[in-house]
């Protein structure tokens, strides 16, 4: 039986590695990006037409990318992405399909395309430009806190359905942009900026579990939601933080106020979403169709 199902799958699929005997053509839809044009800052919905498997896991731009199955236990994805920072070339994309007791491995090269960010200028207090030796200990305290809620992710994803914007306040296209700190300290601007004013009440983009709320140096008041797979959204300069860690939340449920802590020029909703440490563009989250998916 299981060989059968095996077979079953290597047809559907296509790039068959050498150390598994197969050279039928396979449709090309059996592996598929979506958005199909990858870029930096891409966020890539993959999708692995294997019925029958027990279990699909992959591995891509040194990430592991971990696949669920769909709700009509058709097809597999996985919610991955592409940094901001990264080189446009030709990138190995391997998927391991589990069918009980075999498995079989399958490569894609997939071309990375460099994306077109703008550079900009900032004015802001000095102080965030040349910390101090007290602001120092505290960005470092900041770093370690961090580095621990990014690294244990929930085992599934917690996320149903299409992200949707925290706010209605009017998004900027100000991901990617290459930014001058008062002409001096240049940074990568990893998230997409709302004009809020003060108060706005800020929301969930989807399910998942509050894993930081609190205040940082950079960030001010801060609010990171885990969506299960490495997959985070980020919510920074908040005046009022109204969840906890350890809360869970659905789409939609309030976060906290938006405000104007921790370095910013003015008062906006500074948001983010990050991928097994990769940075990537919140407005094409927002575009992927997910719904049906789980
Ligand atoms: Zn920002």
């Amino acid at each position: 039986m299981a060989g059968s199902r095996i077979l079953c799958a290597l047809l559907l699929l296509t790039s068959v590695s050498p150390s598994v005997a197969q050279n039928k053509p396979a449709p090309t839809s059996a592996i598929a990006l979506i958005p199909a044009f990858v870029e930096a800052g891409s966020p890539e919905l993959i999708r692995v037409e294997a019925p029958g498997a027990t279990l699909v896991t992959g591995e891509w731009l040194g990430q592991k990318v971990q696949f669920f199955e769909s709700k009509d236990m058709k097809s597999w994805f996985a919610l991955a992405g592409v940094d901001v920072q990264t080189e446009p070339g030709t990138s190995k994309l391997k998927i391991s399909v589990h069918m009980l007791p075999e498995s079989a491995e399958f490569n894609r090269d997939v071309e990375i395309h460099p994306a077109h960010y703008r550079t900009g200028k900032l004015s802001v207090e000095p102080k965030f430009v040349e910390p101090g030796p007290d602001e120092q200990k505290e960005i470092a305290a900041d770093s370690d806190i961090k580095a621990k809620v990014f690294a244990s992710s929930a085992p599934e994803p917690l996320w149903h359905g299409d992200f949707r914007a925290p706010v209605h306040s009017p998004p900027t296209d100000s991901f990617g942009t290459r930014r001058m700190f008062n002409g001096k300290l240049a940074s990568i601007h990893k998230g997409m900026d709302f004009r809020a004013p003060t108060g706005t009440v800020v929301r969930a983009s989807n399910s998942g579990v509050v894993v930081l709320a609190r205040h940082l140096y950079f960030e001010g008041n801060c609010v990171v939601i885990d969506h299960g797979f490495g997959l985070y959204t980020i919510s920074m300069h908040f005046s009022r933080i109204g969840v906890h860690e350890g809360q869970h939340v659905e789409a939609g449920d309030p976060l906290g106020l938006s405000g104007a802590t921790g370095r910013v020029t003015g008062p906006h909703l500074h948001w983010a979403v990050r991928w097994q440490g990769a940075y990537l563009d919140p407005a094409k989250l927002l575009r992927l169709n997910l719904s049906g998916i789980r």
